[in-house]
């Protein structure tokens, strides 16, 4: 079951929205912490996905947080929003040491981008064919870009030999030609511009050497000072976002576009969070984690290009979340086994805060294996036949009902496609529907007919679904099938009581006045004649108390079998009551004939009847009615035969009466 990880990750994703796997409520340690805000760098993107992730799964609601998140409009500072109160936490980048240097009392919480997405992008069509190429050239650079503008001092392209321009964010501007290159993101540009097939070159400040952190978290010491658990809070609760979104991009892109934003669309956000997987690198590194000596490296590279001075103080800038416990246990390993020795001890501080990473990740995992498990047992025990094929409709999957209800073994069915199963009778019309829905990435629920191992025709309702991957891409379809032979049997028996007649299996009175209305309509069309009979036995019941029921039975079945064996394919005959019966002759030409016709049918009955070692003799009393001549709808015709009828009764019986103006007034 290995390989459908995807598709049970698809079902625990489903199943988690459903009310019955809601999250436990706010733990013991939430408290009312308060209304905060989180200022955004950008307008709504996938590059915030952790912390609309934490909104969502309420994790900030579970510590006491009702959190507003804000996005950003071009030109607004972060950084002077947290300064200045108006927001509590913001999104920053690696020069909030220089914000830091400048006398802004920011402090950095959480790196979220391991590495910076920064990069220069220039026009691929022959302006530059390596970094060198810039010099003199037109680049458009944003504010904060520092990383750039530190990669291009130490490429020795000194700023003052490019021509800078305002950055206009709208990269019509060089897919135009109006600036040779600009400051872009990795997540972002290179998907428009292969959206616009322009030729480009990325140009990274990593190739030099310069690895930045990117999107980092900050607020101010202010805060940290006067709300400290509720910037622990903050904190931790962004974090989980940030593992549950990574996890789960999916579900976060609709969340994005049904509650944020829909500037960008579905494609564009699952290319930002695919971009985004080297950047975080979450499979490798705890989310949020900030590396001193990282920090260094950035701060040594600022220095190099005269932007901070090279004794640059880190005290206060990088938040520790839990510093009098981490203190205290240091204390005593310092003191107990390494006697002071400050080097070891924040080697082993180090380890000990990735160690309680790692278990809190580990249990998480072991949460998504157990969910797994347990849907993998729910499927090979479910009541309903499941098949599970690849993008190529390849069956990779089928569960042991498959089996029992087809009598093909998994064995027999895998590498197949379901077609296999076909028997020829489901309409072409069904197939077509099904594949329009897949193809859109729709739910299909149809019926379809198909054939056991047995060559047994059955009857399947069926619920096919494509799952995606976190592409956009369908890399499964599930089946899930359910036996409905049984029910349609069930239906078709009750739909023929519901027409014919249980003794004699001829149609009943419902079945024959349909067809005397459409022979009708025929006979209007065509402008033909048909004719109504009306049969009722002589003195059936004698026979009933002489012989028993059981042989009078005996005789309405014999009497309904010579009855159809005079007619044709397209007449029909009846039986409307106890010993009535009804027949209809279509286009029967001329009176004359219909007379003959009810003689043959009269005689045909006179026949020594057999039944039960008894030779009886019946007989029986005939009206007969013609459309047009004597009556207009079923109703009339019925009327007037019924009139015809006791007319041959009251004549003696044994005998035919065509029914004539006048007959039973
Ligand atoms: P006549 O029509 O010539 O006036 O006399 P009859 O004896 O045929 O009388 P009528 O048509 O009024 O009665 C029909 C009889 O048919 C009544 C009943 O004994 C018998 N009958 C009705 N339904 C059934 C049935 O399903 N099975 C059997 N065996 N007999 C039936
Ligand atoms: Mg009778």
């Amino acid at each position: 079951m290995k390989h459908f990880s995807c598709v049970f990750l698809g079902l625990i994703m489903l199943l988690a929205q459903a009310p019955g796997f809601a999250l436990p409520p706010a733990s013991a340690s939430a408290s009312a912490k308060g209304h905060v805000t989180l200022q955004l760098k950008w307008r709504h993107a996938f590059q915030f996905a952790g912390y609309y992730a934490a909104q969502e799964r309420g994790y900030y609601r579970q510590e006491g947080l009702e959190v507003e998140i804000r996005e950003a409009r071009p030109g607004l500072d972060t950084v002077d929003e947290v300064m200045s109160g108006r927001a509590d936490f913001g999104i920053g980048t690696s020069s909030l040491l220089l914000e830091r240097n400048a006398g802004k009392p920011v402090v950095a919480l959480a790196v979220i981008f391991q590495h910076s997405a920064q990069v220069l992008i220039a026009a691929g069509n022959g302006v530059s064919q390596n970094i060198h190429d810039l010099a003199g050239k037109r680049l458009m650079l944003e504010p904060h870009s520092d990383e750039l503008q530190v990669y291009l001092k130490r490429e020795n392209i000194p700023l003052a030999s490019i021509r800078q321009q305002a950055h206009s964010f709208n990269l019509e501007d060089l897919i135009a030609g109006k600036t040779d290159a600009s400051s872009s993101y990795l997540t972002n540009e290179p998907y428009h511009l292969d959206q616009a097939k322009f030729p480009y070159q990325i140009y990274t400040p990593r190739s030099a050497g310069i690895d930045f952190y990117g999107d980092t978290l900050f607020t101010s010491e202010h805060a940290i000072d006067n709300y400290p658990d509720r910037v622990k809070a903050f904190r931790a609760a962004s974090l989980r976002g940030w593992d549950y979104a990574m996890l789960h991009p999916e579900e976060i892109i609709d969340l994005m576009l049904k509650k944020y934003s829909r500037e960008k669309s579905r494609e564009m956000l699952s290319y930002e969070a695919t971009a985004m997987i080297p950047l975080l690198r979450t499979d490798l590194i705890v989310a949020g984690y900030m590396n001193p000596g990282r920090w260094q490296h950035i701060a040594d590279v600022y220095a190099e290009a005269g932007m901070l001075p090279d004794n640059f103080s880190f005290d206060g800038f990088l938040y520790d979340p839990d510093p009098k416990r981490d203190l205290t246990w240091l204390y005593v390993i310092l003191a107990a086994v390494l006697g002071g020795s400050v080097l070891a001890g924040s080697i082993a501080f180090y380890i000990y805060r990735i160690n309680q990473e790692l278990k809190r990740r580990l249990a998480e995992l072991r949460q998504t294996e157990l969910q797994l498990k347990i849907f993998s047992i729910a499927v090979e025990q479910a009541p309903t036949s499941v098949i599970i094929t690849g993008p190529d409709n390849i069956i990779e999957y089928v569960n042991p009902k498959f089996t029992s209800d087809t009598g093909y073994s998994s064995a027999e069915a895998l590498g197949k496609t379901p077609s296999f199963l076909q028997s020829g009778l489901t309409e072409r019309a069904t197939y077509e529907a099904m594949w329009n829905h897949l193809r859109r990435g729709q739910l299909w629920t149809g019926e379809l007919v198909n054939q056991r191992k047995s060559g047994e025709i059955y009857w399947e309702e069926v619920h096919i679904a494509p799952v995606k991957n976190r592409l956009g891409e369908v890399c499964n379809y599930v089946a899930v099938k359910l036996d409905i032979t049984e029910r349609k049997r069930a239906h078709e028996r009750l739909k023929h009581l519901a027409h014919y007649d249980v003794l004699t299996n001829l149609p009943n009175r419902v079945l024959f006045f349909e067809r005397v209305t459409q022979g009708i309509s025929l006979a209007k069309r065509n402008k033909t004649m048909l004719t109504l009979m009306y049969l009722d036995f002589d003195k059936f019941k004698p026979i009933n108390d002489t012989y028993g029921h059981a042989v009078g039975d005996l005789v309405l079945q014999e009497a309904a079998m010579r009855m159809s064996g005079c007619l044709r394919e397209s007449d029909t005959v009846g039986r409307i009551g106890g010993d009535e019966f009804v027949v209809l002759l279509l286009d029967i030409g001329s009176e004359e004939n219909a007379f003959r016709m009810a003689e043959k049918i009269r005689i045909a009955l006179n026949q020594p009847c057999l039944v039960a070692g008894e030779t009886l003799s019946i007989s029986s009393s005939i009206g007969v009615v013609l459309y047009p001549a004597h009556g207009h709808d079923g109703i009339e015709l019925a009327k007037l035969a019924d009139i015809a009828m006791y007319d041959a009764k009251a004549g003696g019986r044994d005998k035919v009466v065509v029914y004539h103006a006048g007959m039973g007034v």
